[in-house]
């Protein structure tokens, strides 16, 4: 049966998705650079809109969705889609948190080398002529203890992988903890004040929520340990990063990987300009791997959902 419905997919998403749905007989209408009016003006004619994170699905864009039933975010966070008003509307809101898992774990780990051996810098300072070798004694990560905050999907990918680097890894969650990842990873659980207090590295793996934002902030920065590097790949307004600035400025951690900000593009935030910080523009699931999966994922759910099968 084929399923003669329309869609709007509103951002850049990996072709697979297309070839899928159009496969079982959507209609796709791909409007990768569609402004809000221009939504505002078409999105009463579709059944399913699918963004990435570019576009914002606002509660006014909903309730002019008059033949809604799916809003589709190809990737995990789901801030940029008004889900009080979706659901008030019956439409169902779904995410591919299967994609984004390997990309971020991989990418923590490649923040926490680039701190430890301080790969950006010494590439900085080759390109202008300076080869610093002698500044440049690092610190390896094998036998560090690696706090990882939020044990979901993508957490409990890092503790996998860090394991193999021979990093012991302490956890803290507010849910129960799955208990074969623990055993796996001979975790050692702790409540969030001891984690932080304790670890060499910190890595950040919790949504944005009101209980979650500046949840690491001036007074627990102040009983880190002097050694300590914080990663965040989650979402910015987790880490208070007035907070994180001042404590990099005084040494009082020694380093801090950021992968999202408060504020994005965050191309002038004071943070960038300090040598014991470094950045990468929100690239977590910015893999053809993980976008190829959540492609997949996405189009898959969609199928069932329409088919009345989920
Ligand atoms: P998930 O839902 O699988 O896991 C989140 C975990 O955080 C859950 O286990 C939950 O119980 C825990 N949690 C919630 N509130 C908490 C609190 N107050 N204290 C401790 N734990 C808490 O989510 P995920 O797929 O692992 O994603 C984690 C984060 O990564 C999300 O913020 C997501 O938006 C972000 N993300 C970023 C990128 C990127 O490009 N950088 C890509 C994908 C996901």
């Amino acid at each position: 049966m084929t399923l003669n419905q329309s869609v709007l997919i509103c951002d850049q998403i990996n072709p697979t998705l297309n070839e899928i749905l159009e496969k079982n007989g959507l209609q796709i209408t791909y409007e990768p650079e569609i402004t809000p009016d221009q939504i505002a003006e078409q999105i009463a004619n579709f059944e399913v809109v699918i963004v990435r994170s570019r576009t914002k699905i606002t509660k006014d864009l909903i309730q002019r969705a008059e033949k809604c039933k799916i809003i589709a975010r190809v990737g995990v966070g789901l801030d940029n889609i008004d889900q009080d008003a979706a659901k008030e509307k019956g439409i169902r809101v779904i995410n591919a948190v299967e994609g984004a898992m390997n990309a971020v774990a991989e990418l923590v780990i490649g923040l926490m080398l680039s701190l430890a051996r301080e790969i950006p810098r010494a590439d900085r300072e080759i390109r202008t002529g300076n080869w610093i070798k002698k500044e440049l004694m690092g610190t390896e990560l094998r036998g560090k203890y690696l706090g990882i905050v939020g044990l979901g999907n993508i957490g409990k990918r890092l503790g996998r992988t860090a394991r193999a680097l021979n990093m012991n890894i302490i956890g803290y969650d507010v849910d129960p903890i799955d208990e074969e990842f623990s055993k796996e990873v001979g975790l050692m659980k702790a409540d969030l004040g001891t984690l932080l207090a304790s670890a060499d590295y910190i890595s950040i793996h919790v949504p944005l929520l009101d209980s979650t934002k500046h949840m690491i902030n001036a007074e627990n920065i102040s009983t880190m340990k002097n050694t300590t590097r914080i990663i965040n790949t989650s979402r910015g307004g987790v880490i208070d990063e007035e907070a994180l600035y001042e404590a990099l400025k005084v040494g009082k951690i020694t380093g801090a990987a950021l992968d999202v900000f408060e504020t994005e593009p965050a191309t002038s935030s004071k943070l960038v300009q300090l040598p014991n910080f470094i950045s990468t523009p929100h690239i977590g699931a910015q893999t053809k791997e993980a976008q190829s999966l959540a492609a997949n994922v996405i189009a898959e759910k969609i199928i069932q959902i329409l088919r009345g099968i989920i």
